[in-house]
C-alpha cells in the first residue's frame, strides 16, 4: 500500500502555493514599511517554555501540544504558537541592549493536536509580529492599523476588527472574582470544559460557543466596566489613536483569548465565511510575559494570522502562471537552436517552455495553448537557414518575423507588442 501523509498535516501543491507566496510577500512588504524586521526561530523548544508562557490551564497546554522526550531525555515541544520562541530569543540574545524597542515579524509552521476540519489543522502556518519595549497605546493602534492594512493589501475587506481590554494584573483578579460569583449559581448550565476551568479560567465561559454557556453568561459583568484607572485610560487612548489612523473597529467585551499571557488590549479579525473557524488573526498585549520569562520588565504586544484561513478567503482568480514564450520546433538542428535560444532567453529573464519529448508540431502547439503562453515561435529548417522565424502573440493573433536573436526576441516579448 502506498504511504500517505499524517492526518491534519497538509501538502501545499504548486497551484495553491502561488496564493501563499502572495500572502507572504504582501506581509513582508507591509510589515517592513512599518519598520518591522524578520526573525527566524526554531520549531522545537523546551516544553517548559510553553507551559510557563501560554499557561497551564489553557487548551493549548492542557491538550493540544506535540510534546516528546528526545533521545537525550529532554522534554521538548513542537511550537504551538510563535510568541514564546520569539520572546525567548529576544531575551537570550539581549536584543533590548541593541535597541530599546524591538519590532519583529516571523512566519512559519505551528503544531497543535486538534481535531482536523476546514480551517483547523495539526500543522498550520502563522505570520506574526511582536513589539517589545513600548506600552504607549500609539503602538497598539499602529499594530492594529498595520494588520488591517495587510488585509486591505491582499484584497480582503471582509474580516472585521474586534477589540477588547482584558485589564492587567491589578484589576483582572478582582474582575475574575466578580465573574466567578456571578457564574456560581449558573454552574450547572456551563459546558464541561467551562465547568472544569471555572476556578482557573472563568473568563473562557464568556466566549464559549456552547448554548448553555451563552445563556448562563447573559448579563454577566463586563470586563470593560471593571478596568482600573490605568487600563481604562490605556483603552480609551488606544481607541482614540485608532480613530486618528482611520482604522475601523468594533468593541467586543466578551472576547477572551486562549492564552494566559494577555493583558489590556486584545483583538481578533473575524470572518463570517469560515463557520466556527471565524478568527483569521488574533493577538494582544502581554505586559508581564517578558519579565516572567526572565527578561527585562518590558511590555509587549503582537498578533498572529492563520495563513490557511487567509488563503481560504482568497479567490482562485489571478494566480495562474503564463510563460512568456513557447518555442516549437521540428528537426534535430532546429531542436539544438531552440535549446540555445531558450537558455539565453531564460538568462535574460524571459520564461520559456519547450517540448522535451519529440512530439509533433501539432501536439507542441496544443501544449503551448495549455500553458497559455503569451507568445509562440516556430523553428524549422527554413527558419534556420533564414536566421528568422514567425513570432506570434497568442491573445491577438498578430504575427511577425523576428531574427533568431535572443536580445531582439526578449525585447519584443517584454515590450508586449510586435513591431512591424
Ligand atoms: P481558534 O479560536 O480558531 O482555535 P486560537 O485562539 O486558538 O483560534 P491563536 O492561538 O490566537 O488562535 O492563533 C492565531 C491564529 O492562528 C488564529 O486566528 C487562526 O487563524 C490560526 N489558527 C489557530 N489554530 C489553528 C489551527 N489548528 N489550524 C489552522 N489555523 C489555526
Ligand atoms: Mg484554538
Amino acid at each position: 500500500m502506498a504511504l500517505t501523509g499524517i492526518k491534519g498535516f497538509n501538502d501545499i501543491l504548486p497551484g495553491e502555493v502561488r496564493k501563499w507566496q502572495h500572502v507572504e510577500a504582501t506581509a513582508r512588504r507591509v510589515f517592513e514599511t512599518y519598520g518591522f524586521a524578520e526573525i527566524r526561530v526554531p520549531v522545537l523548544e523546551k516544553t517548559e517554555l510553553f507551559a510557563r508562557s501560554i499557561g497551564d490551564a489553557t487548551d493549548i497546554v492542557e491538550k493540544e501540544m506535540y510534546s516528546f522526550v528526545d533521545k537525550g531525555e529532554n522534554a521538548i515541544t513542537l511550537r504551538p504558537e510563535g510568541t514564546a520562541g520569539v520572546i525567548r530569543a529576544f531575551i537570550e540574545h539581549k536584543l533590548h541592549v541593541v535597541d530599546s524597542v524591538a519590532k519583529l515579524y516571523y512566519m512559519g509552521p505551528m503544531f497543535r493536536y486538534e481535531r482536523p476540519q476546514k480551517g483547523r489543522y495539526r500543522q498550520f502556518h502563522q505570520i506574526g509580529v511582536e513589539v517589545a519595549g513600548v506600552s504607549d497605546p500609539k503602538v497598539d493602534a499602529q499594530v492594529l492599523t498595520m494588520l488591517c492594512h495587510f488585509f486591505a493589501e491582499i484584497g480582503l475587506t471582509e474580516p472585521r476588527l474586534q477589540i477588547n481590554s482584558l485589564g492587567c494584573h491589578d484589576c483582572r483578579p478582582e474582575y475574575r472574582r466578580k465573574l466567578r460569583d456571578f457564574l456560581r449559581e449558573r454552574l450547572g448550565s456551563l459546558c464541561d470544559d467551562c465547568k472544569r476551568r471555572y476556578e482557573t479560567n472563568p473568563l473562557r465561559a464568556l466566549d464559549c460557543k456552547s448554548a448553555g454557556c451563552k445563556e448562563a453568561t447573559v448579563g454577566a459583568p463586563s470586563v470593560l466596566d471593571n478596568l482600573c484607572a490605568g487600563c481604562d485610560e490605556h483603552f480609551a487612548r488606544t481607541k482614540g489613536y485608532l480613530d486618528a489612523a482611520g482604522t475601523v473597529y468594533e468593541i467586543n467585551p466578551r472576547m477572551v483569548r486562549g492564552l494566559d499571557y494577555y493583558t489590556r488590549t486584545t483583538f481578533e479579525l473575524v470572518t463570517q465565511q469560515l463557520g466556527s473557524q471565524s478568527a483569521v488573526a488574533a493577538g494582544g498585549r502581554y505586559d508581564r510575559l517578558i519579565e516572567e520569562l526572565g527578561g527585562p520588565a518590558y511590555p509587549g504586544i503582537g498578533f498572529a494570522l492563520g495563513v490557511e484561513r487567509v488563503v481560504l478567503l482568497l479567490d482562485d482568480e489571478g494566480y495562474g502562471r503564463r510563460p512568456d514564450l513557447f518555442i516549437a520546433f521540428h528537426g534535430e538542428s532546429a531542436g539544438n537552436e531552440t535549446f540555445r535560444l531558450m537558455s539565453r532567453l531564460q538568462r535574460l529573464g524571459v520564461t520559456v517552455e519547450i517540448d522535451y519529448e519529440g512530439k509533433s508540431l501539432k501536439s507542441q502547439m496544443r501544449r503551448a495553448d495549455k500553458f497559455k503562453a503569451r507568445y509562440t515561435l516556430i523553428i524549422g529548417e527554413d527558419e534556420l537557414s533564414k536566421g528568422a522565424a514567425a513570432l506570434k502573440e497568442m491573445d491577438t493573433g498578430t504575427q511577425s518575423e523576428v531574427a533568431l536573436d535572443p536580445e531582439r526576441i526578449a525585447e519584443v516579448v517584454r515590450g508586449g507588442t510586435i513591431l512591424p
